[in-house]
């Protein structure tokens, strides 16, 4: 059975002081729900929030890696770095990394292996621009970008993968999906996934929605049948707002 999963990405937000206001916040927010919990501080501040959170239900998680393990890759941090603090699930190919660190299918297969090989759990994301989308062609760029990037996987590698389906129109703009639009291209994207490795596989896999997420639109959304939960930018950075959306399950 697949899971809910929310997680709060918080991408380059908050300092340290910031970082453990906001904790002792979602602390005192935090309430028993049917979503696994997720938080994506910077790396600055990942030991500091693993420390705090290591005793809670809220999983603390990674933004980005590079695929090497070490070496000469000036201002970068491994998958072996991060297991080594505590860290069990990293984000890949996320659209801001895509678009301003050029972030290709290509790139990205191979941090998906390393993090899979360091037995990491990668919620990758994709999805379309606005030109795509007004060309109806969502459905060819989703699939390209899920194949290239996975479809060289076993089956199995598909129990360390969750889905973040993020219309990059939708991204910190206010502009949701709506319900409909998502849960067409959930069911689409499980559709790809079921064709090449069968629907136990496509069934099983966490498909997360992301674009402008909030308390108001959440139910909504995660009511959806294929929609299993949500990559959450900006209204993870309030615990009130964060904590209504996870409650939405
Ligand atoms: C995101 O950055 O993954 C995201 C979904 O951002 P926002 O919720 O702010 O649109």
């Amino acid at each position: 059975m697949r899971k809910n999963i929310v997680a709060g990405n918080w991408k380059m937000n908050n300092d340290l002081s910031q970082t453990e206001a906001l904790i002792t916040d979602l602390k005192r927010e935090s309430k028993t729900s049917n979503a696994e919990v997720m938080i994506a501080p910077t790396y600055t501040n990942l030991w500091q929030a693993y420390q705090t959170l290591k005793d809670n239900t809220i999983e603390v998680i990674a933004q980005n890696m590079h695929f090497a393990e070490n070496g000469a890759y000036t201002g970068e941090v491994s998958a072996a770095m991060l297991k080594s603090i505590g860290i069990k699930t990293v984000i890949l190919g996320h659209s801001e990394r895509r678009a301003y660190y050029n972030e290709t299918d290509e790139s990205l297969a191979k941090k998906v292996n390393a993090a899979l090989v360091n037995d990491m759990r990668v919620i990758f994301c994709f999805g379309e621009e606005l030109k795509d989308r007004k060309a109806e062609k969502q459905d060819a760029v989703v699939e390209s970008q899920i194949k290239n990037a996975l479809f060289h996987l076993e089956a199995k590698a598909f129990n360390k993968i969750v889905l973040a389906y993020e219309p990059v129109w939708a991204i910190g703009t206010g502009e949701t999906a709506t319900p409909e639009q998502a849960q067409d291209m959930h069911a689409f994207i499980r559709k790809t996934l079921s064709e090449k490795y069968g629907s136990e596989v496509a069934d099983s896999v966490s498909i997360l929605y992301g674009g402008s997420v909030k308390p108001a639109n959440a139910k909504e959304i995660f009511s959806k049948p294929d929609v299993d939960g949500g990559l959450i930018g900006g209204a993870s950075l309030n615990a009130e707002d964060f904590f209504a959306i996870v409650s939405a399950f």
